[in-house]
């Protein structure tokens, strides 16, 4: 896995040995910068750093674990129960005609965005770059949750983070009986006996 330095700006107090031991020149204590374009991610920085003002975060993260689609489908009603509880908790709040009752409708209207973010992690939604992640903007797009859910910023989302899981097709080979799986672009070939595109049937899952 490939990483890259990121320096928590709150810690590091310019001493400047992340400058001394880069050698790509990516750190720049000036502005404070550590440019990813030059970072080759060999962590120098970070064991140099007195102040462990530098982490290594993974350039790619990895694919999340996968869910039923049982799971799936119950999470995608109870977020969509999550985002109409806190749209009316906000709207009781705009209209309400007492102090008290605007702070609880905003005490409800955050503690449900809590809880549904919670839920959307805990149901394989952590990650912007996941499947489930693409699927479900994708869905919200074609017939939003909400009547002023934002379209054109979750495409805009969509296109700036790249799913980082290829679709997935699982073949069996005619010559040695192996069954395995292959991403989408990977070289269609047989890992045990290296049998090529036209010995190899695809098989459902
Ligand atoms: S990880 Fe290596 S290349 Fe990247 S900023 Fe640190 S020292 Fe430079
Ligand atoms: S070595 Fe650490 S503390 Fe020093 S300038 Fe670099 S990031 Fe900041």
């Amino acid at each position: 896995m490939k990483y890259k330095a990121v320096r928590n700006i709150r810690l590091c107090t310019k001493d400047c040995l992340c400058l001394y031991v880069c050698p790509t020149g990516a750190t720049d204590t000036e502005n404070s910068i550590i440019d990813v374009n030059k970072c080759i991610g060999c962590g120098d920085c970070a064991k140099a750093c007195p102040s462990g003002a530098i982490s290594m975060v993974p350039q790619d993260y990895p694919p999340q674990q996968s869910k039923e689609a049982s799971i799936l489908s119950l999470s995608h009603v109870l977020t969509h129960h999550k985002a109409r509880q806190e749209q009316l908790a906000k709207q009781l709040a705009q209209t309400s005609s007492s102090d008290e009752l605007y702070r609880l409708m905003k005490a409800f209207e955050k503690s449900i965005r809590l809880v549904n973010e919670d839920i959307l992690r805990e149901s394989g939604y952590m990650l912007p770059q996941s499947t489930q992640v693409h699927d479900l903007l994708k869905t919200w797009i074609q017939d939003p949750p909400l009547d002023d859910f934002p379209r054109d910023i979750a495409q805009k989302l969509l296109d700036m983070i790249p799913c980082n899981e290829l679709p997935v097709k699982r073949y069996r080979c005619k010559v040695c009986g192996a069954i395995f799986e292959i991403k989408e672009g990977e070289e269609l070939i047989c890992p045990i006996c290296q049998a090529t595109q036209d010995q190899l049937e695809i098989i459902d899952f």
